[in-house]
């Protein structure tokens, strides 16, 4: 199962979606995110906490019919 965060969820009015195989992939992809665009120099626990929070399943989109 794929997951997948929503800027959102930890930053409100952000519409970006980072997915990753596992929850390193996103943190690590939030990461560079946060510093580009938010001007976070670096993933305070406190914010990591609140990121690991928000990550969900990347439900599959199957098409049927
Ligand atoms: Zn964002």
């Amino acid at each position: 199962m794929k997951k997948l965060l929503r800027c959102c969820d930890v930053i409100s009015g952000c519409d970006f979606v980072a997915r990753g195989v596992n929850e390193n992939e996103i943190i690590m992809r939030v990461t560079q995110h946060a510093r580009v665009v938010h001007d976070v120099a670096w993933m305070t626990p406190d914010l990591l906490k609140r990121v690991l929070a928000a990550i969900r399943d990347d439900e599959p989109v199957i098409a049927e019919g």
